[in-house]
C-alpha cells in the first residue's frame, strides 16, 4: 500500500482564526494546533472518523486554547504547550522549550521559541514537510502585537525564521492578511517610508490575494518565499525600523 502523504486541514474558528488540523491519513490519526474552540473541531475529527494523537498548542491567548479542554474530554489525547506558560495553560501534559523535538506519528517538530507577542510563545517546525505553526508570530504582510516582550525580542524573532528554508509554508492563526495589505499599500505611499517591499510582487500578492478571498479561501498558508520580499516587518533591517512599523500599523 503506498502512503499518502499527510496533509493540514483549516478550520475557520471565530472571526479570523484557523485551527489546523494535520491528517495521516493511513492511520486515521490527527494533530490539532490551537483550538480556541472545540465544538467545529470535535465535529471535523468526528465526520472525518480522525483519532485526536495530540493537540500542540503555540501561546497561552484564549482564542488558541480555549476549546482545549472540551476537546480532550471528548478525544483524549496529551497536550503541549510552552514550558514559560505553565502557570498559564495548567491543563497541558508536556511543556515544551526551544530546541525540542517532539516526535508524533509521521511527523517530528522542533520547538521554536519566539517571543514577543507573548514572553513564553513557541512555534513548531515540521521540516520534513516544512511546514511551521507560528501561532500569532507572523502574519500575511504583518507580524503580531508586541503584548507581553519588547520591541528587540519580537524583532530577534522574526530574525530567526529568516533563517528557515524559503520553501517553508507558514501556517499562521489569523486571516489578517487584507488588512495587513491596506497596510502596505499605505506605507509604499509614504513620502519617507524606509521600507517598501519589491512593489511587482505585491502586486502580483495582491491580486492573487483578493481572488482568493472572493471565493472566501484561506491566504493561509503563507509562502515564506514570498513573505521575505513584500512582509515589510520581516525586510525591516534593524530594530528601530522594525518599532516604526509596528507602532505604525497600531495606530492604523
Ligand atoms: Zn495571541
Amino acid at each position: 500500500m503506498t502512503s499518502i502523504r499527510p496533509r493540514v486541514e483549516l478550520i475557520p474558528i471565530f472571526e479570523d482564526n484557523y485551527v489546523f488540523c494535520l491528517i495521516d491519513q493511513d492511520n486515521q490519526e490527527v494533530l490539532v494546533v490551537d483550538p480556541g474552540e472545540a465544538a467545529k473541531t470535535s465535529q471535523f475529527l468526528k465526520e472525518n472518523n480522525l483519532k485526536l494523537q495530540g493537540v500542540l498548542l503555540t501561546h497561552h491567548h484564549n482564542d488558541h486554547i480555549g476549546g482545549v479542554r472540551a476537546l480532550i474530554s471528548e478525544h483524549p489525547a496529551p497536550i503541549y504547550a510552552p514550558k514559560k506558560n505553565k502557570t498559564q495553560i495548567i491543563t497541558a501534559d508536556s511543556w515544551v522549550s526551544d530546541g525540542e523535538k517532539i516526535k508524533l506519528g509521521p511527523f517530528e517538530f522542533e520547538v521554536l521559541e519566539l517571543p514577543g507577542h507573548t514572553l513564553g510563545h513557541v512555534a513548531y517546525w515540521e521540516p520534513k514537510f516544512k511546514w511551521l505553526f507560528s501561532g500569532d508570530v507572523l502574519f500575511g504582510l504583518g507580524c503580531g502585537r508586541i503584548f507581553e516582550g519588547t520591541y528587540e525580542q519580537a524583532y530577534d524573532s522574526i530574525q530567526r525564521l529568516k533563517n528557515l528554508p524559503s520553501e517553508t509554508l507558514v501556517y499562521c492563526t489569523h486571516e489578517y492578511t487584507e488588512a495587513n495589505l491596506t497596510f502596505c499599500k499605505m506605507l509604499s505611499n509614504l513620502d519617507n517610508s524606509p521600507i517598501t517591499g519589491d512593489s511587482e510582487e505585491l502586486e502580483m500578492y495582491a491580486n492573487q490575494l483578493l481572488s482568493r478571498r472572493e471565493m472566501n479561501l484561506p491566504s493561509v498558508p503563507l509562502k515564506l518565499s514570498v513573505e521575505l520580499s513584500v512582509n515589510p516587518f520581516l525586510l525591516a533591517k534593524s530594530v528601530a525600523q522594525f518599532s516604526y512599523l509596528r507602532d505604525l500599523r497600531n495606530r492604523q
